[in-house]
């Protein structure tokens, strides 16, 4: 008999399974270029020709024993140290390699830093619509999710449910801008507020409130939106950052935590920190891709061809008559249900061998998610299936 808690997590990534397998049957049934899969947020762009070359001289170059041997729970040392370097000349913030600890991607490094915070009971903030996988890992660790309601049009935080849902058992509260799944990027002046009422709360309940900054899509942004770096406004930020989507690398896990000296509790934050990578079972991160990473700081994923998708996409769309947020960010876009319905919706969508994912798996019913890191191509080509959807709804 598996672990009760495992049951529900079991029969919940069942319902994406089984979206993968349909994506199958349906391109057997039909050829593969007639089915047009919008579900995954899988990088299409490959990754810099940089990070190729030096993952070639790191072998070539480095004793096997030190690329491929345990080093510091944390990471590598000069690692750290280059990406500290790195991110002050980029946010003019005063990080060292202390502050830095290497993690097997955003997931392993919110894993860390929500294990190394959360007690049986805590309060962990979360803004609709957003990334499910938050709600499993607040449950690891026995967290209780306390979800902040969606704010349509702009999807921008609804900041008087936000702070209207802090209590004395707030511990955290995890952002994600540029988001998953609305494309929107939070506003300065929304975060200048929300760590308005951040630091309100923590006065009048006497606590802590740490927020979480999960930044996996930091890098893309359209259009010269600024995506402003959180710890820079508010002292209890934590980062978490990854090279998934920004070097096109999911499937290496590798990505970093940032947890600044001005952290109430900072060193044995750190100290923690520490422990939890290790005894999360990651031990550390992946010792190859540390060193590929820091001598790729400079290296930048091609924006320019999601941009074009996203262009492509919002105009197709938008012309066919469907309501879409126009994504800063990510590569996602939000498209309202026209009736309402975004479960229905994604099965009509379905019938057109369009799949996209419902809203509901968000949280944030009524829309349904398009991730458009795919090919320009197959855009192009579902276009006219999007016009047979657009008919139906008429
Ligand atoms: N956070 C968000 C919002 C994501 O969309 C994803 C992946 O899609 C992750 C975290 C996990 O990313 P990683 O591959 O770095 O673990």
């Amino acid at each position: 008999m598996i672990a009760k808690k495992m049951v529900s997590y079991v029969e919940g990534s069942s319902v994406i399974r089984a979206m993968f397998e349909e994506g199958k049957k349906l391109a057997k049934e039909f050829g593969p270029e007639n089915v047009y899969d919008f579900s995954l947020g899988n990088p299409s762009v490959e990754p810099p020709v940089k990070v190729k070359e030096v993952i070639k001289s790191v072998l070539d170059n480095s004793s096997p024993n030190f690329v491929h041997g345990y080093m510091s729970n944390s990471g590598y040392e000069e690692v750290r140290e280059a990406i500290a370097n790195h991110l002050n000349k980029l946010h003019g913030t005063n990080f060292n390699m202390s502050n830095i600890l290497m993690t097997v991607g955003a997931a392993g490094g919110l894993n860390v830093i929500l294990k190394s915070l959360i007690d049986p009971g805590d309060e962990v903030m979360v803004i609709a619509p957003y990334f499910g996988e938050y709600n499993n890992y607040i449950a690891n660790f026995d967290g209780v999710v306390v979800k902040v309601d969606p704010n349509p049009p702009t999807f921008q935080p609804n900041l008087a449910d936000f702070e209207a849902r802090i209590t004395a058992k707030t511990k955290a509260v995890i952002v994600n801008t540029p988001n998953n799944p609305t494309g929107v990027i939070y506003s300065e002046e929304t975060i200048k507020k929300m760590a308005e009422i951040l630091v309100a709360k923590e006065k009048e309940f006497g606590t802590s409130i740490y927020l979480i900054a999960d930044e996996p899509y930091r890098e893309l942004a359209y259009d010269g939106a600024e995506v402003v770096y959180l710890t820079k406004y508010y002292h209890n930020t934590v980062v978490g950052y990854s090279y998934s989507k920004s070097l096109s690398l999911p499937g290496e896990r590798i990505g970093y935590l940032v947890m600044p000296d001005e952290l109430d509790d900072a060193e044995n934050i750190k100290a923690a920190a520490n422990v939890a990578n290790r005894i999360l079972g990651f031990v550390n991160a992946p010792s190859l891709m540390q060193l590929a990473v820091k001598d790729c700081l400079e290296e930048k994923t091609n924006v320019k061809a999601y941009d074009n998708n996203r262009k492509l996409l919002y105009d197709g769309l938008t012309s066919l008559g469907f309501e879409c947020v126009k994504p800063e960010g990510a590569f996602y876009m939000w498209v309202k249900a026209p009736d309402g319905d975004d479960k229905a919706f994604a099965a009509k969508a379905k019938e057109f061998n369009l799949l996209v994912v419902p809203g509901s798996t968000f949280f944030g019913p009524g829309y349904v998610r398009i991730a458009y890191c795919v090919s320009e191509d197959m855009i192009k080509r579902s276009l006219p299936a999007f016009g047979k959807l657009a008919e139906c709804y008429k």
